[in-house]
């Protein structure tokens, strides 16, 4: 008998332990991680910089609260202004829904503040994710999220096809558009750049803000810091997650404006010394993978070994998507995602589904060649009994 709520669907696997892209189970079954925790792990499991910033963090201090100065915060918030190369300015939360809330209410209040008349509609992408709490469920641009058990649900949001349908509805109520510029969860689905950056120009002349939800394809995970780097674009807001503490909770809400006043927003974990120290390691650690360009040799050996797999099973698949370390397999026939993936646990290598006929890639960001050889070898055992 469970004494947990049956809001997951689980795999009958309890996992013990692991070492990069490697994780054991009860069982002492091994398995190759193409999941990462769906991409929080961005450093791999027990990677030795995580480890001793937590020892050693722990062994000082934990938590204070945000009544007092948290320097490894303070820090942090400066690393990833750093990593963007200008000013912002970062509130600390515990997971990509928080950071999207922050980033919702930021935008509500300058809607507020900088108009004669209050603005206040965040227009959204279909197949969209942005998070469970009431607001991000609302933001998610996919009807299935909203069903009439958990109404009635907030106001001031409306999900369009694409990105010219959103730069037509632009409306005197329009505040900010939220956008994943890959969406992860409706599919691996890249934003087209030219298409991004007209959005973002009509925004700027209309003094309304871009917000981009960063919280799975940014830190790294597709080779810049940001994603909205490699569009070329300065969002207003960008949020972080997943991958930004290597595996402890943390979401960052980042503005090039200073908007909030004290008390108007806050949290009582956000921002505290586990979660902050130990995304300063994780960011100092991916900043060096990047700079010796260990992360794009990676990148580019992962991008090569699932080319290989469209080429050898053209049966199964339509393509590849993604960019990064943020990769997807679509396939020909959406009836084989559930198989392929049940087959591929099977196989013992862990991989994600996206959408209703995408197989998705987020594996550890320094995950090594060995690694992938033997997890591509195994997804093809699992292929070829399909
Ligand atoms: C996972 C995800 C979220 C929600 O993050 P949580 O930490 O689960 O609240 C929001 N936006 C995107 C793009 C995500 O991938």
């Amino acid at each position: 008998m469970s004494f947990l709520m049956n809001n997951y669907v689980r795999a009958d696997i309890a996992f013990v332990r692991g070492k990069g892209a490697r994780v054991i189970d009860d069982k002492g079954r091994e398995f190759i991680d193409f999941a990462a925790g769906i991409g929080v792990n961005s450093l791999g499991h027990a990677n030795k910089a995580v480890v001793n910033a937590i020892c050693e963090q722990s062994g000082k201090i934990l938590h204070s609260s945000n009544l007092y100065r948290i320097l490894p915060q303070e820090r942090a918030a400066q690393k990833i202004s750093e990593l963007l190369k200008r000013h912002t300015y970062t509130f600390f939360c515990n997971s990509g829904a928080e950071a999207n809330e922050a980033a919702i209410k930021l935008a509500r209040k300058y809607g507020t503040e900088n108009f004669k008349e209050k603005k206040y509609e965040i227009l959204t992408l279909k197949n969209s994710f942005h998070g469970r709490t009431m607001a991000t469920l609302k933001a998610t641009g996919q009807d299935k999220f909203h069903p009439d058990i958990f109404a009635p649900y907030i106001d001031g949001f409306k999900f369009f096809d694409d990105i010219d349908e959103i730069i037509s509805n632009i409306d005197e109520k329009t505040v900010a558009v939220m956008i994943e510029l890959i969406q992860g969860e409706g599919g691996i689905k890249p934003l087209e750049v030219d298409k991004v950056v007209k959005l973002a120009e009509v925004l700027k002349e209309k003094n309304l803000l871009l917000i981009t939800d960063e919280v799975q394809c940014g830190v790294y995970r597709t080779g810049a810091f940001a994603t909205s780097q490699i569009y070329g674009i300065t969002p207003d807001i960008i949020t972080f997650a997943k991958g930004l503490a290597g595996g402890v909770a943390i979401g960052a809400c980042v503005c090039d404006k200073d908007i909030f006043a004290p008390g108007d927003h806050g949290s009582t974990f956000g921002g505290n010394f586990l979660a902050t120290n130990t995304s300063l390691a994780v960011l100092n650690e991916l900043e060096n993978l990047q700079k010796s360009g260990k992360l794009a040799r990676r990148i580019s050996r992962f991008e090569k070994k699932l080319n290989k797999l469209v080429e050898l099973y053209p049966e199964i698949f339509e393509k590849r998507v993604g960019l990064g370390l943020m990769q997807g397999l679509v396939l020909k026939d959406a009836n084989n995602l559930s198989k392929i993936y049940t087959n591929a646990l099977k196989h013992r290598v862990l991989i994600l589904k996206s959408g209703t006929e995408t197989l998705r890639f987020l594996p550890p960001l320094n995950i090594k060649k060995s690694d992938i050889k033997e997890g591509i070898s195994r997804l093809c055992k699992a292929l070829d009994e399909i």
